[in-house]
């Protein structure tokens, strides 16, 4: 090899290596397909204006991603397509107000709690019979299939009559066009959909079954870890409590904010 090429070859090998280099430095962060529904107020739904997806868990799987390091592509679809994506490993990641349960954990793997939530009864405003689930028997329920509020119908209120929805809102509608007695869903839900998306609806009885939110991942997914690494800083340094307050008017933990 004469003298100016094996200068040249240097020169290649030295360019290939900083190329390398800069391919294998770590700035370009992961991007996971997180699933989330595609209507469950306040914590993701869509934006018709900017046509992108809103809320407390859309702002919380964000800062997550901020936390840990990597990107998310969100996606959204019904409820029970979240849960079956979780089982089939289609998506990295779930947000979706998805509650921790026995059963889903023994094929879904769940973060540490984020959301404490519960089962809530709608009527309509001037109906004056149900004034708690003392009063279902023969009445006409309605609630979202593959949820928790249809296990618990099923299983605590055989004797009333069980009407189940793809969506949620369908459901409230069907209560206040009349076609249903009452209607069972998550405490956040009923309660922001009563105070902000109808005048006709009132929420009666008690908090019915106490439950948390878990972000969710396929079996055995490496994300856990990581994911409840950031919620805990999140939880600690106010951003949680930023996002808290931002869809519920209140900071959960008190903390200062982070800005
Ligand atoms: N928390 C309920 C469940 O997990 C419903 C959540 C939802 O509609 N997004 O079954």
């Amino acid at each position: 090899m004469g003298k100016g090429k094996g200068y040249l070859f240097i020169l290649v090998i030295a360019l290939s290596a900083l190329l390398l280099a800069g391919c294998n430095s770590g700035d370009a962060a992961e991007e996971y397909t997180v699933a989330t529904d595609n209507n469950f107020v306040p914590f993701e739904f869509l934006n018709e204006e900017t046509g992108e997806m809103e809320g407390f868990d859309i702002d919380l799987i964000k800062a997550v991603a901020e936390e840990a390091g990597f990107k998310v592509n969100i996606e959204s679809m019904k409820f029970d397509g979240v849960v079956s994506g979780m089982q089939s490993g289609r998506f990295d990641i779930g947000i979706a107000g998805m509650t921790i349960t026995e059963e889903r954990k023994e094929t879904i793997d769940f973060s540490d709690p984020y959301y404490d939530a519960g089962l809530m009864i709608a009527v309509n405003k001037n109906n004056n019979e149900i004034k708690s689930e003392e009063d279902l028997a023969g009445k006409k329920v309605g609630t979202r299939s593959g949820t928790t509020s249809e296990a618990y119908i099923k299983e605590n209120h055989p004797d009333a009559e069980l009407v189940t929805f793809p969506g949620i809102v369908e459901a409230y509608m069907d209560l206040e066009s009349g076609r249903l007695d009452a209607v069972m869903y998550d405490v956040p839900n009923v309660k922001y959909y009563v105070a902000n998306d109808s005048a006709n609806l009132k929420t009666v009885g008690d908090i019915l079954q106490g439950e948390q939110y878990g972000i969710a991942f396929p079996k055995d997914s490496d994300l856990v870890e990581d994911v409840n690494k950031a919620l805990e800083t999140l939880k600690e340094n106010g951003t949680y409590d930023d996002i808290y307050e931002k869809w519920f008017g209140e900071r959960k933990y008190g903390t200062e904010s982070s800005e």
